[in-house]
Formats: structure tokens, sequence, C-alpha cells
């Protein structure tokens, strides 16, 4: 489970981890009131749970209210990486002399917990490791005895000559490394760790990734979780018993059996198209089911053709056709569906669905060759 900004900085604090003051604000008032008691200038960050937020423009700095204003709408409105920003963090802006990068997290293929940090701070690590993997340091760490002192002070005297600063920062990554086991996070990382103009070292940035295996043991983090719009689709697809997750595509996809589905989505890829979605609809394929299961593809206003692939085992085929043409007169569907239905009176069904507006197709190469050329043909 990820943590937004916000909600690290929360558990930074409890641990001792020096962050600048701010608050969260979900829109242009509340952030006002936010900046009035901190004083101008301040900074502005989208809260959506990805990187790189300052290259897509979700950190920008207010320097008096009309700017605030203006920036916080505009940061409000945006999407960065396909995830709407619902909140924004406010906090006091600041000097920043220096910029490091500090993390912990766990090595799979030493199966230990490591310290990483980085010299080039504020920049994706994955750049630094890429372009100059000698500006990073990595600590293998002791799983019985954790981290030593003196591990935290060599990280610390591998980013900086100066003294002070080397004692804050190894005092910063005994506190960071005490909140890493204690939440049994896989991932805690502060990038940047800034050293100010004025001395002192504080977290700009707050990046937790708590272990799901092991959030029964922290309740009070279970319910910081902050449903995404696809995950409320996901949940909702449950509650009406199919399974459904949405992708990128253009391509609907309406398939029984979670392996079929893949197969169909692979197929889809393979001759030139690209998914909307996974649905597996399960076993039973009553029309009820099926018309919620098309209208939740029809939500995504991507989707330029529906592919509906079922194989009629126990289900009999004649059934899912008859269910079909009941559900395609609950929801109005405007694209092509493109239906293969293969099985146990695969004959009767296609005589149901002759002279309907759905195109039968007698396999599922035929089908995704359909629906891809449909689409493709614009
Ligand atoms: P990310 O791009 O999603 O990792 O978001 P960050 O929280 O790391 O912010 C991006 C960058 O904005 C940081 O690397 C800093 O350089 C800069 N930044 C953040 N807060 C401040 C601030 O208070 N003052 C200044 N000058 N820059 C800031
Ligand atoms: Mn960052």
């Amino acid at each position: 489970m990820n943590l937004q900004e916000y909600q690290s900085r929360e558990l930074f604090k409890k641990f001792g981890i020096p962050v600048v003051d701010g608050s969260v604000a979900s829109s242009v008032e509340e952030a006002l009131k936010i900046a009035e008691t901190l004083g101008y200038s301040v900074v502005v960050k989208a809260q959506v749970l990805t990187g790189g937020r300052g290259k897509s423009g979700g950190v920008k700095i207010a320097n008096n209210e009309e700017e605030l204003k203006e920036k916080v709408s505009k940061i409000l409105s945006m999407e960065i990486k396909g995830l709407k920003v619902n909140k924004v963090l406010i906090a006091k802006a600041v000097q920043i002399k220096k910029e490091f990068y500090v993390g912990f997290t766990v090595d799979r293929s030493s199966k230990r917990n490591v310290l990483i940090v980085s010299s080039e701070g504020g920049v994706e690590i994955e750049e630094v490791a890429k372009n100059d993997p000698e500006k990073i340091l990595k600590v293998s760490l002791d799983p019985l005895l954790g981290m030593f002192s003196y591990q935290a002070k060599n990280a610390s005297m591998f980013l900086t000559p100066n003294k002070d600063v080397i004692s804050k920062i190894s005092t910063i990554l005994e506190q960071l490394f005490r909140l890493y086991i204690s939440i049994d996070a896989n991932l805690v990382e502060i990038n940047p760790l800034a050293l100010l103009s004025d001395g002192s070292v504080v977290a700009l940035d707050a990046k937790i990734v708590v272990d799901d295996n092991a959030l029964f043991r922290h309740p009070e983090i279970e319910t910081m979780r902050e449903l995404t719009e696809e995950e409320k689709l996901e949940i909702e697809a449950k509650s009406k018993g199919f399974t459904y997750i949405k992708l990128n595509g253009s391509i609907g996809c309406l398939v029984n059996g979670a392996g079929l589905a893949m197969a169909t989505m692979d197929l889809v890829k393979l001759l030139g198209g690209s998914p909307a979605n996974f649905l597996d609809i399960g076993g039973s394929s009553n029309p009820e089911k099926v018309a919620s299961a098309i209208e939740m593809i029809l939500r995504d206003k991507n989707v330029k053709a529906i592919l509906i692939n079922i194989f009629g085992g126990i289900t009999r085929c004649d059934d899912v056709a008859n269910g079909l043409l009941e559900a395609i007169k609950k929801v109005k569907v405007e694209i092509p569906i493109v239906v293969r239905l293969t099985g146990t009176n695969e004959d009767i069904a296609k005589k149901i669905l002759e002279n309907t507006p759905l195109i039968y197709v007698d396999s599922m190469v035929d089908g995704v060759s359909k629906v891809v050329e449909l689409v493709n043909r614009g």
C-alpha cells in the first residue's frame, strides 16, 4: 500500500524526522487558510501516488495570494500520469542548498534490507543508477541486528564532508530506519532530503510503501488508504459479481474466465489492438450481470468497440445469447459489439444472434481481428 506524501509526512513527524510546516487542502479556500498561518512563500504540491510530480508541473511555488489561487486551482484540475489530483499539500517554501536521496528498501537478491543514499537528490534514483552509479551507496543491513550507527555515519559521510550535516543526516537515517521497521514498510524514501541555506536538514518529499501482507498488523495505516477512481470501479465490479480492471486501450473486453480473459487480451495486442480493460464475468452469464458489465465498459470513453468472448461450458451458449440481447436492450450501446460464443448449443446461439446488431464470429482469432479492424478503421 502506497501512502500519499501528506500522510507519510505525519509518520515522519511521529518518528522525529524534520519536515517543513504544511497541511493538505482540497480546495482553493482551504489552501488560502493554510497559507495564512504559514506566511508566504509556499509550495503547492499535487498529492498523487506517483513520482516525477515536479517535472509534470505538479509542484509550484506561490509568492502571494493571487499566485496561490492560480496555482492551486491549476494543480487541482490536473491529471498526472493518469491520476486525478484531488488534494494539494501547502508547505512553507524553503531555500535549498543541496539535495540528497536517502531510502530503505528490501534487496531481493541479498534478501536483506538495504540503505541507499545518493548525493544526487531530487532526481529519480533509477536515473542516477543508470547515469552516475558511482554517486549511489548501498549498505546491506543485518536482518537481526538492523542498522549500526557506524553504517548510518558512513553513509552520511558519503554524502557530504560537513561534520554538522553528517551528524544531522545520520540521526535522520536512524529515525527513518526505525520507522521503516516498525510499520513493516517495503520502502521509505526521502527524495530530496534537503540541506537548507540556514544549515538545517529537512525531508522535502516523503514516500512510504507498506507491505500489504503486514497491513493486518497496522489497522491505523489501512484506514489511510485513498482509493483511486480505478480502484473504486474494481470494488463496484466485485460487488456486482465480476472482475474488472481498467487499462488504457480502446477495445472493451468481456470474457468468462480469468485465463480466457488474459488470452483474449494477449491476442488483441498480438493483432495490433489494445485492450481497454480486463473483465472476467465469471461463471453464470445472467443478463443483469452482462448488462452491468457492458455499462461499466462503456463508462470508459476510450472504448471504441467491444469484444465479447464466451466459452459456454456449463452455461449454455443459447442462454448467453439471449442474455446478451436482453442486456443491450437495457444499456444503450452505440459502438460495435463483436461476439464469439463457443461451446454447448453454439449453433442455436448463432441463430439467435442472426439479424441483430451484434456481430457474430466463429472463432476467437476472427473475433479479435474483426474488433481490431473496426477500431483501427475509426
Ligand atoms: P516529485 O517530483 O514527485 O519527486 O516531488 P518532490 O516533492 O520531490 O518535489 C520536486 C522538487 O521540487 C524537489 O526536488 C525540490 O527541488 C523542489 N521543491 C520542493 N519543495 C520546495 C521548496 O520548498 N522550495 C524550493 N525551492 N523547491 C522545492
Ligand atoms: Mn521527490
